[in-house]
């Protein structure tokens, strides 16, 4: 059976839209230059923000596109899944339709009935959606119109209450909000699904009951009760000293107690879809990486080292790969995934480096160039080989790869040599201390964390995936010490990026944004560039 192509699937669904009165744009970069609040494009309504807060008004009432998004630092993070799960990606594309104070929930749910069921023909019975529960916290109601809309669709069985955190979309402390619905698809087997039915799986990490879609309906603002309730919400933020978790709490507490839902006089739809899982559904396979999407990348990566692909993976994203060929096969979904990340960021401007989302990119390459060595046999640069397979692939729709691919080939094979000069001997490190970790308790302190970091080129999260792997842990706040001490350069993006974005207002000023750190290796990288 031949799978269905990316470019195929890609275009239907603009054509979908296009045929429903929708204005197409093209992606905008994944890099995100302007607003020191987030790093990098995290979903499809982020370059329409200005939009959505009325600080610039829409072009077009309807729009439909697919952007390239990362998750890799911030709110959005789904690193530590790739590879070990099939559905999560570093970089993926969220398609997407808009309405800007134009249509709402009636037409936004039929249309997405219509698309999956009537233009991919998905069945229907494998389809379930959720609709905002409501929260008796703070008062805000169930969206029962939403799910008097699914019952025209499908069976009650299939359409399921949603809590806050999946079904209820902010996108800062205040500014629109609204509820949304979600649609997951159940690609399991007929027996598997008569054992156990797909609602109990919807939103439980199942890799084959997997959220496609999701359409947020923004129909209110959050509003401050007033300056001091704003002023009262600050104090308790900025005062706050504590966990992280306790952090959220009352930041949660304070906030419903400081401001109201207003009902928003234009109503609008912001839906987005990861289109890799799109066509795992549409190509009937079990995995994003079976898809015509990963596939080119996959044989090829497997075909240069050697190896074969089997597609295993463990069963639960927190387990270690109990056999070869698992092992195998993650480090490949890795390498696939991670070059994806690499080589567009690149190509839209980001140059890896020691701060900010530089930093991102280095972490994420030397993530990859790990894998590449231990896994897969790759003593040598490797990965920068993969990016005219991806450009080829992609030239279609995002041209930027192709334009550029010398220059990316470049700076990432750079990087690549950079790295494979300490690798080795920081990997040996490793494994020396491992039996004195093992002794005193299974956790590697800050300082050895540190040493492998400034010396070996370890970033942090490579040393905890390495203690990962043999069951041990990192001290990460030892390492956060250490770091402090030395005046590191480094510093990675988490802080700044606590939601979707936040409102800057004076009081509430962001780290300044230092620019692209351009250090020796990548500032000789520039003479290649046209
Ligand atoms: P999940 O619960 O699976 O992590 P999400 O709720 O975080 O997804 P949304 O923020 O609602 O995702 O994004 C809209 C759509 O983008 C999702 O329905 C999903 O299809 C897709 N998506 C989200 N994160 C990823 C990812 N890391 N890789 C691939 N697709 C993704
Ligand atoms: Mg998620
Ligand atoms: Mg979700
Ligand atoms: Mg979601």
């Amino acid at each position: 059976m031949s799978l269905p192509t990316a470019s195929h699937v890609r275009q239907q669904f603009l054509d979908f839209f296009a045929s429903k009165g929708h204005h197409i744009v093209p992606s905008a970069p994944i890099v995100v230059k302007d607003d020191p609040t987030l790093l990098f494009i995290n979903s499809g309504m982020a370059p329409f923000k200005d939009y959505f807060l009325g600080n610039k008004p829409a072009p077009y009432k309807r729009i439909a596109d697919t952007q390239k998004c990362l998750r890799v630092s911030g709110k959005h993070n789904d690193l530590e899944e790739v590879g070990y799960d099939t559905y999560h990606h570093t970089m993926f594309e969220m398609l997407g339709n808009w309405s800007f104070g134009d249509y709402f929930k009636k037409d936004a749910i039929a249309w997405a009935w219509e698309l999956l069921t009537e233009v991919f023909k998905l069945e229907k019975d494998r389809l379930y959606v959720t609709y905002f529960e409501g929260d008796k916290a703070d008062g805000t109601a169930a969206d029962s119109e939403t799910q008097n809309l699914w019952r025209q669709y499908t069976t009650d069985d299939r359409i399921l209450p949603g809590n806050k955190k999946d079904n209820f979309w902010e996108m800062g402390d205040t500014g629109p909000c609204g509820p949304c619905t979600e649609i997951h698809i159940d690609l399991r087997d007929n027996a598997e699904r008569a054992a156990t039915p797909g609602h109990e799986l919807v939103n439980a990490d199942h890799p084959q009951v997997v959220e496609v879609w999701n359409n947020v309906f923004m129909e209110f603002e959050r509003k401050w009760k007033g300056e001091a309730a704003q002023k009262s919400f600050l104090a308790a933020k900025e005062g706050f000293r504590g966990s992280e978790e306790e952090r959220k709490k009352v930041v949660a507490k304070a906030l419903e107690e400081n401001t109201h839902l207003v009902s928003l006089p234009a109503k609008s739809v912001d839906t987005g879809m990861g289109f890799e899982r799109l066509m795992m559904a549409v190509s009937g396979v079990k995995s994003n990486y079976d898809t015509d999407v990963f596939q080119p990348l996959i044989q090829f990566i497997a075909r240069e080292c050697g190896v074969q692909y089997h597609g295993t993976a463990p069963a639960k994203v927190t387990d270690q790969p109990a056999t070869e060929n698992e092992k195998t096969d993650i480090a490949v979904r890795v390498i696939a995934d991670h070059i994806r990340t690499i080589a567009f960021t690149i190509a839209d401007g980001q140059l890896p480096s020691n701060v900010k989302a530089g930093y991102v990119i280095r972490r994420i390459l030397r993530r990859a160039v790990r894998y590449a060595f231990s896994s897969l046999g790759q003593k040598q640069p490797f990965l920068y080989k993969i990016v005219p397979v991806l450009a080829e692939q992609m030239a279609g729709i995002f041209p930027e790869l192709k334009a550029q691919q010398a220059f990316v080939q470049r700076v990432i094979e750079e990087e690549e040599i950079a790295f494979l000069k300490t690798l080795e001997t920081g990997l040996r490190r490793l494994d020396a201390l491992e039996e004195s970790v093992r002794a005193n308790g299974g956790v590697i302190d800050g300082k050895t964390a540190f040493e492998l970091s400034d010396t070996f080129g370890f970033p942090l999260d490579l040393t905890a995936l390495i203690a990962r792997e043999k069951g041990l842990s990192v001290d990460e706040e030892g390492f956060k010490k250490e770091l402090e001490q030395q005046k590191s350069r480094s510093r990675n993006a988490q802080e700044t990026e606590q939601s979707d974005w936040v409102n800057v207002t004076e009081h509430d000023a962001p780290n300044v944004f230092v620019g692209y750190d351009q250090d020796e290796a990548t500032a000789r990288l520039l003479r290649y560039r046209k």
